[in-house]
């Protein structure tokens, strides 16, 4: 598929066991945050893998996003951070990250459960995500 026209699906949907493993991965780096890449595979409209980021460990999502930027893969079609606030809302530094990459963006705070997670597009705006079993 061309990548033009992955940039014109929209996604609609994750794998559950995308879900379970950014929960387990948010609560094992708590309180700091986590960081990762959402992509997808067969199906260009559904997220089927997160490419952790293993620097994020160290704390400031945002940053390490920023070096990890670079030549963007056309599978990868957005980012997830986790909050260690029980907000899952986009500050000011995530706006600006969301903008510059990908069009799907989660935020999963605390407590890191099936309902402490909000999906965006890239102008932050709340979007819906089917959980695809
Ligand atoms: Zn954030």
């Amino acid at each position: 598929m061309q990548e033009r026209e992955l940039i014109m699906t929209a996604i609609r949907g994750i794998e559950r066991s995308c879900l379970d493993l950014i929960r387990e991965s948010a609560r094992s780096v708590f309180p700091r945050e986590f960081g990762g890449f959402l992509a997808v595979g067969d199906d260009p409209q559904v997220i089927d893998e997160v490419v952790l980021l293993p620097g994020t460990v160290a704390g400031n999502a945002h940053t390490i996003f920023q070096m990890h930027m670079a030549p963007p893969d056309p599978s990868l079609v957005g980012t997830v951070h986790s909050h260690p606030s029980p907000h899952p809302l986009p500050s000011e530094a995530d706006l600006h990250m969301f903008q510059r990459y990908g069009r799907v963006h989660i935020i999963i705070a605390r407590p890191f459960d099936n309902h402490s997670w909000r999906a965006y597009d890239h102008r932050g705006r709340p979007t819906s995500l089917e959980v695809v079993e």
